[in-house]
């Protein structure tokens, strides 16, 4: 006997919930278009050390949630966990330094193994962007910018805000770091284990932990403000001045570091309290050093990506899909007209249900709950005099039509 559940942490997208998720990405899609990002698809699995080695070995991703396997020939693959390290992957392969700078929009599954709660799955989606290239603050605004209004367009404007932070540039960081160490070096007694392991490896993620006991350290910590350079402070204070440019509301949290290792300078995230604990909806971050470290050309980057399941519970209604024209046949020998009045309606551009059986009264009733703008009703008497009649559903009002006037008739059903 087959386990008729599905696998733990993953959903069956029936049709309701396909259609909201269709509506945040296509909404994403239209939004990025409209800046000049364009779609790119990678594969769903990569080997392991795109991963792996860019993440960074402290990180939650890395250290508990990639469903890795060993592939039959022995190679170690791991379904990709996130978007931008197999962008990175894809821009070197293709070689694809000649054409910078590059807008790309991409959507799709992503895999963590974590534990299953609202708004935490093992499989869900994102849609993101990565903006490659530019390593100007005004970059950084454009893609921030970007999210705002694709959040905006989804109606979600008023409850969310949008939380922004520096890390500064490899100077700064290590001063900020240094500084770090040897406050929380204070804490050993009171820090989790994963935290000991990351103030030895990665000090900067322990300001990134879930642990209770961990935030309450956290919160004392001296701040990465303090220790920015001149020209990191700059760089933070161009961005700012760009992102009130185009009106986009902001709010400091020095506190705010990205679970990934790759980052640098800008860390972003668009939150709401809505959701409860997993308030996230949208976030990103500079990423100059990655695809160097990966082994391409020093290029910089920047960009975000938004969890598809989050915003889909978020946003009202997605747009009603179009009215169909019912076609109603009456009677076993006018299925066969039916069946190529249906054909020339669809190619003419309507909308077409038909049922497959069914007297009348069934038939209507079908109209009725696909919610058709109007019935092409097809009765035996009416088909020998080559008419058949057309029901507008809004007015109930009934028409007589010539079959050759059939497709004109309609057209206002479009
Ligand atoms: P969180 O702190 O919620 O674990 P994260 O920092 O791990 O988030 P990112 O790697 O930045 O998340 O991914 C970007 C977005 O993808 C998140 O803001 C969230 O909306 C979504 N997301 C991440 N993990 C999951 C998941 N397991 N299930 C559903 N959505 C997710
Ligand atoms: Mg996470």
């Amino acid at each position: 006997m087959v386990s008729l559940q599905p696998v733990r942490g993953t959903h069956d997208l029936l049709v309701d919930d396909k259609r909201r998720h269709v509506h945040v990405e296509e909404t994403a899609r239209a939004i990025a278009a409209r800046y000049g990002f364009e779609e790119i698809s990678t594969p769903i699995f990569e080997f392991t050390e795109v991963f792996a080695r860019t993440l960074g070995e402290t990180s939650d991703i890395v250290t508990k949630e990639m469903y890795t396997f060993d592939d039959k020939s022995g190679e170690s693959i791991t379904l990709r966990p996130e978007g931008t390290a197999g962008v990175a992957r894809a821009f070197i392969s293709g070689g694809l330094q000649q054409s910078l700078p590059l807008k790309l929009f991409y959507r799709g599954p992503m895999f963590r193994r974590e534990r299953p709660q609202k708004g935490r799955q093992r499989q869900f989606h994102q849609v993101g962007v990565e903006l490659l290239g530019p390593d100007k603050p005004m970059a950084d605004a454009e893609v921030i910018a970007m999210g705002a209004d694709f959040l905006a367009e989804l109606g979600l404007a008023g409850k969310i805000v949008c939380e922004i932070n520096t890390l500064g540039d490899t100077e700064s960081r290590n001063a900020y770091r240094d500084i770090l160490v040897g406050y929380f070096n204070d804490f050993h007694d009171r820090l989790s284990e994963d935290s000991l392991i990351r103030l030895k490896k990665n000090p900067l993620r322990v300001l990134d932990s879930k642990d209770e006991e961990d935030k309450a350290v956290v919160a004392g910590a001296p701040t990465m403000a303090d220790s920015l350079n001149d020209a990191s402070r700059r760089f933070f204070d161009d961005l700012l001045a760009s992102l009130e440019a185009v009106g986009v509301a902001y709010e400091i949290n020095h506190k705010l570091v990205r679970g990934l290792d790759y980052y640098c300078h800008t860390a972003f995230e668009f939150t709401t309290d809505a959701l409860g604990a997993q308030g996230t909806v949208l976030a990103g971050g500079r990423y100059d050093g990655l695809i160097k470290q990966m082994g391409g050309p020093p290029t910089a980057g920047v960009g975000w990506a938004a969890g598809v399941e989050r915003l889909a519970m978020l946003v009202d209604e997605p747009p009603a899909r179009p009215r169909p024209v019912a076609l109603v046949p009456v009677g076993a020998d006018t299925q066969d007209k039916a069946f190529t009045i249906a054909f020339e309606l669809r190619r003419a551009g309507l909308t077409v249900d038909m049922g497959y059986s069914g007297n009348l009264k069934k038939r209507m009733n079908r109209a009725n709950k696909v919610n058709a703008v109007a019935a092409v009703i097809l009765g035996s008497e009416e088909m020998e005099r080559g008419l058949a009649t057309v029901r507008d559903m809004e007015s109930g009002e009934q028409t007589e039509v010539p079959f050759s006037e059939l497709l004109p008739h309609m057209a206002r059903y479009r």
